[in-house]
């Protein structure tokens, strides 16, 4: 069923005809009728499926039709809470989008900024409020938002806020929100811990959860090359050079080695840039923007930006180093292929990342397709970079590197 046969409002219809929505994905087509119900909902999907809009779409619906005069004083309809600031801006700008023809008064509120023009717009009432934990506490306790009237709560990326230990923060959320309210609990994964959560606080749930079997959405097309440690950076100048026009997110184990990489990539005559910890919130702002406009395609990036945050029309993933950790995995490719798009990753896994590689593919339960190179292309590879300004050191330790792969590949014969 498409959008545009929805019983729900035009005003929504027309803002996601703009946005390019035309029919719902498989969380949104399963959640939002019975949310529109009024039913508590216990969503699990994995990441990239639509969950942001298979919440928004309906809250925004349900609020509209018990607006008579708006919200009053200090109040707040519907309550979103999220773990992270950058995930507050991005599912407030969902609602925003979504809700463009509404007059519904849309806020993000997080931490570490100014709480002045935050204030100042709570005084009036808002009708959705995205909130990280930290930020909303203080101002509630100054006696800046009132509770008493809200009718919805979200809790997005709920496996996200656990990992992050705002178990007690929900807890008492939940305090002092009204009884008689609609909970809508939406995780990426799902395990005994944020079960025992979600029973807490959820009043006998439609659960909805897709694909279980796989936590790689089906959209997306993942393999394996192995590649050596230091022939890395190679390979990937040259998925690169041969894929000119595609967005891709670079993902490496260290901020050290984003920054190496970076350089690597500088002397190969490759543009890209850089995210990691080590860059102010900020610096990390305008990348993401300048990503997200396509001013730059290659993006190189550590796992803090792996999880949850939407990147529009990223094509292809490269896996540089495998994550130390196995979730990440799936946060990390899950960054392409998302809502209704088709995405790729690749995954450069050199003899020390064996382990990793298996303990990743013990997660998934299935092995991961394996992209073999022949000889030759392997070592033309390495022979044909562009890399400019090699010190004649630089050289002298590449030809080394490449003899030791020529022994090292007799060896394994
Ligand atoms: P999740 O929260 O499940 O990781 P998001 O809500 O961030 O996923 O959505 C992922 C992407 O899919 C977003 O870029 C969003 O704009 C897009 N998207 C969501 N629903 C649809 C839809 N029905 N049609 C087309 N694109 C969609
Ligand atoms: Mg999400």
């Amino acid at each position: 069923m498409k959008f545009e046969e929805y019983r729900i409002s035009p005003h929504i219809k027309r803002s996601l005809a703009e946005m390019g929505f035309k029919k719902p994905t498989d969380i949104q087509f399963k959640a939002i009728k019975n949310i529109l119900k009024g039913e508590d909902v216990l969503a699990i999907a994995q990441t990239g499926t639509g969950k942001t809009a298979a919440f928004a779409i309906p809250v925004i619906e349900m609020l509209m039709l018990n607006r008579p005069k708006g919200p009053s004083q200090k109040s707040v309809g519907a309550l979103v809470l999220v773990p992270t600031h950058e995930l507050a801006q991005q599912i407030a700008e969902v609602f925003q989008k979504i809700g463009k023809y509404t007059p519904l008064r849309i806020l993000a509120l997080f931490g570490s900024t100014d709480q002045e023009p935050q204030i100042k717009y709570l005084e009036r009432g808002v009708d959705i409020l995205v909130a990280t934990p930290g930020r909303m506490f203080d101002l509630r306790s100054q006696g800046y938002i009132d509770f008493r009237m809200t009718k919805m709560l979200v809790l997005d990326e709920a496996d996200r806020m656990l990992d992050m230990g705002f178990y007690d923060d929900i807890e008492d959320v939940i305090k002092f929100l009204p009884k008689s309210r609609q909970t809508l609990f939406f995780s990426a994964t799902i395990d005994d811990k944020i079960k025992k959560l979600a029973y807490s606080i959820v009043k006998n749930p439609i659960r909805i959860q897709i694909s279980p079997d796989d936590p790689v959405s089906k959209n997306i097309v993942h393999s394996v090359v192995m590649i050596e440690m230091d022939d890395k950076r190679f390979f990937l100048e040259r998925m690169i050079k041969e894929n000119p026009e595609q967005k891709m997110v670079v993902f490496v184990r260290t901020k050290v080695r984003a920054d190496r990489v970076q350089a690597a990539m500088e002397r190969a005559g490759i543009k890209s840039e850089t995210i990691h910890s080590g860059k102010t919130h900020q610096e990390r702002k305008t990348t993401m923007s300048r990503f997200g406009a396509g001013k730059n395609l290659v993006l190189i990036a550590t796992d803090i930006s792996a999880r949850g945050v939407d990147i529009p029309n990223v094509d292809l993933v490269i896996n540089y180093d495998l994550p130390e950790e196995a979730e990440n995995y799936v946060h990390r490719i899950g960054r392409t292929g998302r809502g209704t798009q088709k995405g790729k990753a690749v995954s450069f896994c050199s003899t020390e990342e064996a382990e990793t590689l298996l303990k990743i593919e013990e997660l998934l339960g299935y092995s991961i397709a394996q992209q073999d190179f022949s000889e030759l292309d392997y070592n033309e590879t390495l022979m044909f970079s562009d890399a400019e300004n090699r010190t004649f050191k630089d050289v002298m330790k590449e030809i080394a590197e490449f003899e030791n792969i020529q022994k090292n590949r007799k060896k394994k014969k």
